[in-house]
Protein backbone atom coordinates (compact mmCIF):
# COMPACT_ATOMS: atom_id res chain seq x y z
CA UNK A 1 0.00 0.00 0.00
CA UNK A 2 1.58 3.06 -0.85
CA UNK A 3 0.86 6.46 1.13
CA UNK A 4 -1.36 8.01 -0.87
CA UNK A 5 -3.71 4.61 -0.41
CA UNK A 6 -4.63 6.56 2.95
CA UNK A 7 -5.97 9.45 1.54
CA UNK A 8 -9.47 10.56 1.71
CA UNK A 9 -10.18 11.92 -1.66
CA UNK A 10 -13.46 13.38 -1.34
CA UNK A 11 -11.78 15.84 1.71
CA UNK A 12 -11.07 19.13 0.80
CA UNK A 13 -9.33 21.52 3.66
CA UNK A 14 -10.17 25.12 3.07
CA UNK A 15 -7.82 27.00 5.70
CA UNK A 16 -7.87 30.56 6.56
CA UNK A 17 -7.30 33.71 9.05
CA UNK A 18 -10.91 34.15 8.79
CA UNK A 19 -10.62 37.58 10.73
CA UNK A 20 -13.30 37.50 10.54
CA UNK A 21 -15.28 35.72 7.66
CA UNK A 22 -16.93 37.67 4.85
CA UNK A 23 -19.71 36.79 2.50
CA UNK A 24 -17.00 35.89 0.06
CA UNK A 25 -15.94 33.16 2.09
CA UNK A 26 -19.27 32.05 2.45
CA UNK A 27 -19.17 31.78 -1.30
CA UNK A 28 -16.46 29.95 -1.45
CA UNK A 29 -17.70 27.17 0.73
CA UNK A 30 -20.45 26.44 -1.02
CA UNK A 31 -19.05 26.66 -4.42
CA UNK A 32 -16.20 24.02 -3.03
CA UNK A 33 -19.22 22.04 -1.24
CA UNK A 34 -20.08 21.85 -4.59
CA UNK A 35 -17.04 19.68 -6.15
CA UNK A 36 -15.84 18.07 -3.11
CA UNK A 37 -17.71 15.70 -0.74
CA UNK A 38 -16.92 17.08 1.92
CA UNK A 39 -15.23 20.32 3.17
CA UNK A 40 -13.45 21.27 6.70
CA UNK A 41 -13.05 25.07 7.31
CA UNK A 42 -10.26 24.71 8.99
CA UNK A 43 -9.10 28.31 10.97
CA UNK A 44 -5.21 29.33 11.52
CA UNK A 45 -4.15 29.83 15.07
CA UNK A 46 -0.66 32.03 14.48
CA UNK A 47 0.45 32.75 18.17
CA UNK A 48 2.72 35.69 16.41
CA UNK A 49 -0.17 37.31 14.26
CA UNK A 50 -2.82 39.72 16.45
CA UNK A 51 -6.07 39.34 14.76
CA UNK A 52 -8.94 41.23 15.72
CA UNK A 53 -10.71 37.93 16.75
CA UNK A 54 -9.65 35.55 18.88
CA UNK A 55 -9.35 31.87 17.10
CA UNK A 56 -12.35 30.63 19.66
CA UNK A 57 -14.15 33.84 18.43
CA UNK A 58 -13.20 33.36 14.27
CA UNK A 59 -14.22 29.79 14.66
CA UNK A 60 -17.58 30.06 16.64
CA UNK A 61 -18.65 33.01 14.26
CA UNK A 62 -18.11 30.75 11.18
CA UNK A 63 -20.05 28.00 12.64
CA UNK A 64 -23.33 29.90 13.43
CA UNK A 65 -22.78 32.18 10.27
CA UNK A 66 -23.02 28.57 8.25
CA UNK A 67 -25.48 25.67 8.19
CA UNK A 68 -25.28 22.59 10.49
CA UNK A 69 -24.91 19.81 7.73
CA UNK A 70 -23.04 16.60 7.67
CA UNK A 71 -20.48 17.38 4.86
CA UNK A 72 -19.58 20.40 6.31
CA UNK A 73 -16.85 20.67 9.62
CA UNK A 74 -15.24 24.05 10.92
CA UNK A 75 -12.12 22.94 12.98
CA UNK A 76 -9.10 25.33 13.56
CA UNK A 77 -5.58 24.18 13.47
CA UNK A 78 -1.68 25.25 14.87
CA UNK A 79 1.35 25.18 13.01
CA UNK A 80 2.16 23.65 9.50
CA UNK A 81 -1.07 23.67 7.28
CA UNK A 82 0.39 20.42 5.54
CA UNK A 83 0.56 18.88 8.42
CA UNK A 84 -2.78 19.26 9.54
CA UNK A 85 -4.17 18.30 6.21
CA UNK A 86 -1.84 14.81 6.07
CA UNK A 87 -4.01 14.23 9.56
CA UNK A 88 -6.69 14.72 8.22
CA UNK A 89 -5.90 12.28 5.01
CA UNK A 90 -6.75 15.37 2.97
CA UNK A 91 -5.28 15.80 -0.43
CA UNK A 92 -6.46 18.86 -1.37
CA UNK A 93 -6.22 21.99 0.60
CA UNK A 94 -8.42 24.55 -1.15
CA UNK A 95 -8.31 28.24 -1.52
CA UNK A 96 -9.76 31.29 -3.47
CA UNK A 97 -7.92 33.92 -5.77
CA UNK A 98 -9.33 37.06 -5.61
CA UNK A 99 -7.34 39.64 -7.85
CA UNK A 100 -4.21 39.14 -9.54
CA UNK A 101 -2.55 40.71 -6.64
CA UNK A 102 -3.42 37.04 -4.46
CA UNK A 103 -1.38 35.30 -7.02
CA UNK A 104 2.00 35.72 -5.81
CA UNK A 105 1.53 34.66 -2.13
CA UNK A 106 -0.86 32.13 -2.75
CA UNK A 107 2.32 30.84 -6.09
CA UNK A 108 5.02 31.13 -3.06
CA UNK A 109 2.60 29.17 -1.05
CA UNK A 110 1.30 26.23 -2.52
CA UNK A 111 4.65 25.96 -3.66
CA UNK A 112 6.48 25.54 -0.72
CA UNK A 113 3.73 23.40 0.84
CA UNK A 114 4.09 20.83 -2.47
CA UNK A 115 7.95 20.86 -1.18
CA UNK A 116 6.87 20.00 2.16
CA UNK A 117 4.42 17.24 1.49
CA UNK A 118 4.06 16.68 -2.88
CA UNK A 119 1.20 14.52 -2.28
CA UNK A 120 -1.54 17.60 -0.99
CA UNK A 121 -2.24 19.25 -3.94
CA UNK A 122 -3.43 23.39 -3.65
CA UNK A 123 -6.49 23.97 -5.74
CA UNK A 124 -7.65 27.34 -6.50
CA UNK A 125 -10.76 28.98 -7.29
CA UNK A 126 -12.17 32.18 -8.63
CA UNK A 127 -13.75 34.84 -6.31
CA UNK A 128 -17.55 35.19 -7.49
CA UNK A 129 -17.17 38.58 -9.18
CA UNK A 130 -19.33 40.46 -6.51
CA UNK A 131 -16.63 39.16 -3.93
CA UNK A 132 -13.58 40.44 -5.93
CA UNK A 133 -12.93 42.99 -4.21
CA UNK A 134 -14.11 41.69 -0.11
CA UNK A 135 -11.61 40.73 1.98
CA UNK A 136 -11.16 40.55 5.93
CA UNK A 137 -8.85 43.27 6.25
CA UNK A 138 -10.88 45.84 4.00
CA UNK A 139 -14.12 44.99 6.37
CA UNK A 140 -11.91 45.47 9.08
CA UNK A 141 -10.94 49.17 7.73
CA UNK A 142 -14.62 49.87 6.99
CA UNK A 143 -16.00 48.68 10.71
CA UNK A 144 -12.98 50.40 12.37
CA UNK A 145 -14.03 53.85 11.04
CA UNK A 146 -17.71 53.03 11.40
CA UNK A 147 -18.63 52.35 7.71
CA UNK A 148 -21.77 49.76 6.51
CA UNK A 149 -20.27 46.01 6.68
CA UNK A 150 -24.08 44.49 6.39
CA UNK A 151 -23.43 43.36 2.70
CA UNK A 152 -20.10 42.31 3.17
CA UNK A 153 -20.25 39.96 6.17
CA UNK A 154 -23.21 37.49 7.48
CA UNK A 155 -25.47 39.27 10.24
CA UNK A 156 -23.66 37.54 13.24
CA UNK A 157 -20.24 38.89 11.82
CA UNK A 158 -21.67 42.65 12.05
CA UNK A 159 -22.93 42.49 15.21
CA UNK A 160 -19.46 41.10 16.81
CA UNK A 161 -17.81 43.76 14.91
CA UNK A 162 -19.97 46.50 16.80
CA UNK A 163 -19.75 44.63 20.06
CA UNK A 164 -15.75 44.58 19.33
CA UNK A 165 -15.25 47.75 18.53
CA UNK A 166 -17.85 49.43 20.05
CA UNK A 167 -20.16 50.70 18.27
P1 LIG B 1 -5.29 34.11 4.82
O1 LIG B 1 -5.32 35.00 6.00
O2 LIG B 1 -4.97 32.68 5.12
O3 LIG B 1 -4.61 34.63 3.61
P2 LIG B 1 -8.12 34.67 4.51
O4 LIG B 1 -8.74 34.32 5.80
O5 LIG B 1 -8.03 36.11 4.16
O6 LIG B 1 -6.75 33.94 4.32
O7 LIG B 1 -8.88 33.89 3.36
C1 LIG B 1 -8.91 32.48 3.32
C2 LIG B 1 -9.06 32.03 1.89
O8 LIG B 1 -10.23 32.61 1.34
C3 LIG B 1 -7.92 32.48 0.97
O9 LIG B 1 -7.68 31.46 0.03
C4 LIG B 1 -8.45 33.71 0.29
O10 LIG B 1 -7.88 33.90 -0.98
C5 LIG B 1 -9.91 33.33 0.17
N1 LIG B 1 -10.75 34.52 0.11
C6 LIG B 1 -10.61 35.65 0.83
N2 LIG B 1 -11.55 36.55 0.48
C7 LIG B 1 -12.29 35.98 -0.49
C8 LIG B 1 -13.37 36.41 -1.28
N3 LIG B 1 -13.85 37.64 -1.18
N4 LIG B 1 -13.88 35.55 -2.16
C9 LIG B 1 -13.37 34.32 -2.29
N5 LIG B 1 -12.32 33.87 -1.61
C10 LIG B 1 -11.78 34.68 -0.72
Amino acid sequence: MSDTDNFDRGLAIYPGSFDPITNGHIELIFRGLEVFDRLVVAVAHNPRKEPMFTTEERTRLIREALPERPDLEVDCFEGLLVDYAARRHARVILRGLRAVADFESEFQMANMNKKINPAVETLFMMTGEKYFFLSSQNVREVATFGGPVDDLVPPNVAKALREKLGS
